[in-house]
């Protein structure tokens, strides 16, 4: 049986390429892939920001087994699998015996691979935007939840386990204010998050229907960039609504370098800075590092998450389906052949996040 797969060989263009496909390893499984997500960093891709040899796109996945490994029995929270099974998997694996990995950052992994440079390497499947999905032996997978539609499941294993990770790091606590620049993907399931441990919430963005999910998923107070264009009002708005301090921690999820520096001026003295969205190389910030030394702050980097987050991801979505819009979060689907069109509307946000549908 043949599978499809996708390459971005640069900005703008996209291929596809043909492979029989493999048959699983001893302790990792092949997956139909069932669903699979346009996120931030796809777009950033198509853009043409991740060098000249091109990449694969896709890692937001939800998927059906295929086939099972010799020995590959449970996932890795120890529930039964068996084919047909829906799961969702980590993206890439960490080799946990690495300097972060020993000190419980495995999302600092020093050894974390991820797919192949070309769809060509076998097992050639090892990206998402494709028919099916290779899973290694040391790859972290997970059953979905019966009540978890494959369209919420999609978006676990990216978007809410690096936000997820990313409050915890920040430790936002019961009480205590969160302000989320940004209400794509990654901002609306940090403020479901942010609300659930009993935080409050504001977030800013530019766009109609992002804020209009924000208040959704629980935001308390928005701010629409729109009304203040320039740093000092929008700081202005920002102190008000935390009652003159500031928030205690900043989740920068808008991705462009200006969002970094608005965060640095938001957050309160003493306050934790969360920065997700910045992941293009080559683009830079003007900010006086002063800034940092006198306001005291925390700046945390944040890319990944340790694998067992996207276990705690699915059993949040389990437990809070009916709480929040999660159906929203995919406003559009496309079959996968469709995949530029799907890439061309998310740079122009005319979608949140576009859901590619390979059956
Ligand atoms: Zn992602
Ligand atoms: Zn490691």
């Amino acid at each position: 049986m043949k599978g499809a797969i996708s390459f971005i060989p640069e900005g703008h263009k996209i291929e596809f390429f043909e492979y029989e496909v493999p048959q699983p390893v001893p302790g990792g499984l092949v997956a139909r892939v069932t669903q699979t997500n346009v996120c931030g960093s796809e777009v950033h891709m198509w853009k043409g920001e991740f060098g000249r040899r091109g990449i694969m796109p896709g890692h937001e996945m939800a998927g059906a087994i295929e086939s099972l490994g010799q020995g590959t029995t449970k996932d890795w929270a120890g529930a039964a699998v068996k084919e047909g099974d829906r799961i969702a998997p980590v993206y890439y694996t960490v080799c946990n015996r690495c300097e972060n990995c020993v000190a419980g950052n495995q999302a600092g992994c020093l050894n974390r691979v991820m797919g192949a440079s070309h769809p060509d390497k076998p097992p050639h499947f090892t990206a998402t935007f494709a028919t099916h999905y290779f899973v290694k032996p040391d790859q972290h997978f997970y059953r979905i939840p019966d009540n978890v539609p494959d369209l919420i499941a999609a978006s676990a294993n990216c978007a809410m386990s690096q936000v997820y990770w990313a409050l915890d790091r920040g430790r936002l606590s019961y009480g205590e204010k969160l302000l989320v620049l940004g209400a794509g993907g990654l901002g609306l399931h940090a403020m479901a998050i942010a609300k659930a441990r009993g935080a409050r919430v504001i977030a800013i963005d530019g766009v109609e229907l992002r804020l209009a999910q924000a208040k959704r998923f629980g935001a308390d107070e928005v701010i629409d960039l729109r009304k203040f264009p320039d740093f000092k009002s929008r700081q202005a708005q920002v102190r008000e609504l935390t009652g003159g301090g500031g928030p205690d921690v900043v989740l920068e999820v808008a991705g462009i370098p200006e969002a970094f520096i608005d965060a640095v001026g938001f957050v309160r003295n003493g306050g934790r800075l969360l920065e997700l969205g910045n992941i293009s190389g080559g683009m830079t910030a003007p900010i006086a590092p002063s800034m940092v030394t006198f306001k005291s702050i925390e700046i945390h980097g944040i890319a990944t998450y340790p694998p067992h987050y996207l276990k705690k991801s699915l059993d949040f979505l389990a437990r809070h389906i009916e709480r929040y819009p999660y159906l929203e979060l995919c406003d559009a689907k496309f079959p996968l052949s469709k995949a530029a069109e799907a890439l061309d509307k998310s740079e122009r946000k005319e979608v949140t996040r576009a859901a590619l549908i390979p059956g």
